[in-house]
């Protein structure tokens, strides 16, 4: 495989008429290595992040062993990848084919459900055709949690509520011999104290139902670095999450995971782009809402931005983009900060899109293609390089 030195020297020798995907592989090998060796318990790729099969070897490489499938496509897809890999399906809400095929065909034990009824589903889609219930079912009890510290809630779609946690928890135990109890703060969360408050409540809802928790899953939502959105550094997570688990009324030998998506894979991808037309501060780019800059156009995500042409003299101003394709919800309002003279025919790198950007990227009105090349340089912005260290933080001092 041709690994060019960056992007700038693929637009040299491409001059591309498409967007380009920019792959890094070394920066996923890396988050995951920070991850397998630094977060106090095991992590999960939350596979739905970005699911290119490169990727998942990548993560594999870099020793990720469990991954967290959400639909039974990501299930046969990490399976025929990695046939060694151990697979969570963490939707709450599961089909009861999806279960049997992932249960009996994928070799699949882990579940999570947040309803009585889900529980029903599982129970009835793991029973065996002579009637023989599964005795290696390990269920963990996706608990509501508040998404107040994150950029992208998940709040309100999936978990039990405190007050019928326990009931639901104490009838969960009777149908597995290992039991767990699961959240997901939202994406991006922005200071460690989310987790806090997630733990709190999982401390109230185990000490209610008075049930033995095998194991303590804190979900993803760990950060990633992008314009005006700096976290504190991974470890001050890891830290609090590990403090605050330690805590926690659950068997001695109980385990810790988290599910981190983004924060494994945000600095993999770039997208290499041509400003096709500029109408004052807008640019019309080539590619947008529909490709790999939905969370740009959608939810005004800023990534960062730069320029790949050296004859572009003045001072970074504010830009606009509009996508290629012909409606007008194909825009992103940034702003984008790009050389005042940047001109139709120009380059851009947009980076930190590994992360629910590239793998989000549609057909809709002929757009879709995009030639997919490995780069050798480092990411636009990383929380690995090891230069972003600095004391434990009043982020953290000041959370309770
Ligand atoms: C989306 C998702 C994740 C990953 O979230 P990030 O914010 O990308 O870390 C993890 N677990 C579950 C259940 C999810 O739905």
């Amino acid at each position: 495989m041709h690994i060019h030195p960056d992007a700038r020297s693929v637009v040299r020798a491409l001059a591309p008429d498409e967007p380009v995907i920019i792959n890094r592989p070394h920066a996923a090998e890396r988050a995951a290595r920070f991850f397998v060796e630094k977060f106090p318990g095991k992590s999960l790729y939350a596979v739905k992040a970005n699911p290119s099969p490169d990727l998942l070897q990548v993560l594999w490489n870099g020793g990720v062993t469990h991954f967290d499938v959400a639909s039974i496509a990501e299930v046969r897809l990490v399976r025929a990848m990695l046939p060694q890999a151990t697979l969570c399906f963490m939707h709450p809400v599961k089909t009861p084919r999806a279960i049997r095929e992932a249960y009996f065909e994928h070799g699949v034990k882990t579940f999570s459900l947040d309803t009585i009824e889900e529980l029903a589903k599982i129970v009835e889609a793991t029973t065996a055709e002579d009637g023989t219930p599964a005795a290696d079912l390990r269920l963990l009890v996706r608990l509501r949690v508040s998404s107040d510290y994150s950029e992208l809630s998940l709040a309100s779609k999936f978990g039990v509520d405190l007050v019928d946690a326990a009931p639901l928890l104490q009838a969960t135990r009777q149908h597995c011999d290992w039991l767990g109890v699961c959240f997901h703060v939202g994406s991006q969360a922005m200071t460690p104290f989310a987790y806090v408050q997630a733990l709190e409540r999982v401390r109230a809802a185990v000490a209610e139902a008075s049930v033995v928790i095998d194991v303590v899953d804190v979900g993803g939502g760990f950060p990633s670095v992008y314009p005006d959105m700096e976290p504190p550094p991974l470890k001050d997570y890891f830290e609090v999450i590990h403090r605050h688990f330690e805590n926690l009324p659950i068997a001695y030998n109980a385990e810790l995971w988290c599910e981190p998506g983004r924060a494994l894979c945000a600095e993999y991808s770039s997208v290499v782009v041509r400003v096709e037309k500029r109408r004052g501060d807008e640019l019309y780019i080539n590619d947008g809402a529909y490709g790999a800059l939905f969370d740009a156009a959608h939810v005004d995500w800023r990534f960062p931005v730069s320029a790949l042409e050296d004859d572009l003299r003045d001072p970074p101003q504010e830009f606009a983009f509009y996508g290629p394709t012909c409606d007008d919800a194909d825009y992103m309002k940034g702003p984008f900060m790009l050389p005042g003279d940047i001109q139709a025919g120009d380059y851009i790198e947009i980076g930190m899109l590994g992360a629910y950007g590239a793998a989000m990227k549609t057909g809709f009105n002929g757009f879709g293609n995009a030639q997919q090349i490995v780069v050798g340089d480092e990411p636009m912005a990383s929380l690995y390089r090891g230069d972003r260290e600095r004391p434990v933080t009043d982020n953290v001092v000041s959370l309770r």
